[in-house]
């Protein structure tokens, strides 16, 4: 199949690119590199032994859309590209509606205008908000408590309203817990600009020396060691997961909504110790306030997706750990080879 890609330079979207290119489809990817680097696919395509199409275009300007929808003649759309900190989406919301909402808006009207009606896209268990009733299904109150949530939750409600239109769309929309981990190889992972605001590439870069110590953020939830529990999914099992909703839609029609977890939950005390195990180093830590806006616990029900898709997440947390540690190994510095050397 003929798939394009935005976003596919990003942490998850490289990785499905691999593993669309390893199943043989045809990839065309799309990418402003506002976060991320050319390199990330450079290296995807190396460790596929096959090449990709690759535009860095702006999915907010519909020309650019219209030029690469002409070129890729594509048959169905993975829609990675966001932007997705929860902090900036608060003390920028603009950019955020512009680049998330808008930029869905305009992919939307270029697959309409160039009869491409198949579309994976990135959502998140953000959607289900402050729902505290765990683990949480796809029919679970939602309620996004930020500019960031939102994006997705009103992007989902498009999504669906464009369907109830025209039934020959077929949508997935993928709703993802805790991705984590990198390709077993080490070549590629994870790169965030800047410091990282999630607790696994904070985590590797303390292992690996660049930052001093992790803020455990919360001691005192009501958990069993008072930290937070997340349920963490391996990012080659969620790449996985889109090349599952893509066979899925080739025979159907309609707005299909999953669930992409394990499960299960770790704490944040958990992860620093398998962590540890993982890398044999240690990883200083101080318990801190709680971060606002966070949830004591998020867990998937992951069931829909088994039963529909035949997927479910396989990694363990050891692999998680161990994956994430050799790319940040190898890669001290992210994609930025210059930063490396200097
Ligand atoms: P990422 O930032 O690594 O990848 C997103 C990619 O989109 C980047 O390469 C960025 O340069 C590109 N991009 C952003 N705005 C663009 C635009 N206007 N035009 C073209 N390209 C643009 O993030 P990721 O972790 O790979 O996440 C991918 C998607 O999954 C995002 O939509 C994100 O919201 C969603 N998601 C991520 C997580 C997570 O924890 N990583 C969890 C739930 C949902
Ligand atoms: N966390 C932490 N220190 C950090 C980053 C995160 O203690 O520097 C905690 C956070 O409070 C949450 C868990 O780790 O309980 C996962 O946070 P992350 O930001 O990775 O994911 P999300 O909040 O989106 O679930």
């Amino acid at each position: 199949m003929k798939v394009l890609v935005t976003g596919g330079a990003g942490y998850i979207g490289s990785h499905t690119i691999l593993q669309l290119l390893e199943a043989g489809h045809h990839v065309t990817a799309v990418d402003n590199l506002s976060n991320s680097q050319m390199e990330s696919l450079l290296r995807v395509q190396k460790l596929a032994g096959r090449s990709l199409a690759f535009h860095e275009a702006d999915i907010t300007d519909p020309a650019a859309l219209d030029r690469v929808f002409a070129a890729a003649g594509a048959e169905a759309v993975i829609h990675f590209a966001g932007l997705k900190a929860v902090g900036e989406s608060v003390s920028q919301p603009l950019r955020y509606y512009r680049n998330n909402v808008t930029g869905t808006l305009n992919l939307l009207e270029a697959m309409d205008a160039h009869d491409v009606r198949t579309l994976v896209f990135s959502s998140s268990a953000t959607v289900y908000g402050s729902n505290p009733q765990m683990p949480l299904k796809e029919d679970s109150r939602l309620g996004a408590t930020n500019p960031y949530g939102r994006t997705k939750q009103q992007i989902e409600e498009i999504l669906t309203d464009v369907q109830a239109s025209d039934g020959r769309w077929r949508l997935a929309l993928l709703r993802y817990f805790n991705p984590v981990g990198a390709h077993p190889s080490g070549q590629i992972g994870e790169d965030p600009q800047g410091p990282p605001n999630n607790l696994f590439p904070y985590v590797t870069q303390v292992a690996v020396g660049r930052r001093d110590m992790l803020n455990v953020f919360g001691g005192d939830y009501p958990t069993s060691d008072g930290t937070g529990i997340r349920d963490y999914i391996h990012v080659m099992d969620l790449a996985a997961g889109h090349l599952a909703a893509l066979d899925y839609l080739a025979a159907r029609e309609g707005v299909h909504t999953w669930n992409l977890g394990s499960g299960s939950g770790h704490s944040v005390l958990e992860i620093i110790r398998a962590f540890e195990k993982a890398a044999q180093t240690a990883i200083p830590y101080s318990l801190a306030e709680r971060r606002p806006g966070d949830a004591p616990v998020s867990l998937a029900d992951p069931t829909a997706a088994f039963r529909d898709l035949g997927w479910k997440a396989a990694e363990t947390l050891e692999n998680m750990c161990a994956d994430a540690w050799r790319w940040q190994q190898n890669n001290p510095n992210g994609y930025r080879v210059e930063a490396a050397a200097s």
